[in-house]
């Protein structure tokens, strides 16, 4: 009997994300505007490794936060689908970036 066709590898992933997505969206339709408000003033730009400022660089023509503080790196999905799509490479030199502090 043949087995039935397995989902592609990152289908659970997927859903997990999914499921994660609109547990956020609940969370933040559940808090007051005020509440979210000051949430996002007291985290913006800050680097949610170290607390430190983060500061905007350009790379690949894209806009990235990076911490000089303990070297991590911020970006948008959008930024990054956009810097992987056009150079296979880029993820190397994404993490070229991480070496330096
Ligand atoms: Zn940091």
């Amino acid at each position: 009997m043949p087995k039935p066709p397995r989902p592609e590898k990152g289908y659970f992933g997927k859903i997990d994300a999914t499921k994660k997505k609109k547990i956020a969206e609940e969370k933040r339709d559940k808090m007051a505007y005020e509440e979210r408000k000051k949430l996002r003033e007291l985290h913006w730009r800050k680097c949610p490794e170290c607390g430190m400022d983060m500061e905007s660089a350009v790379f690949k023509g894209a806009t990235i936060f990076k911490c000089f503080n303990c070297g991590g790196a911020f970006l948008h999905a959008e930024t990054l689908k956009k810097l992987c799509g056009e150079d296979k490479k880029v993820i190397e030199s994404l993490l070229d970036l991480f070496k330096f502090k």
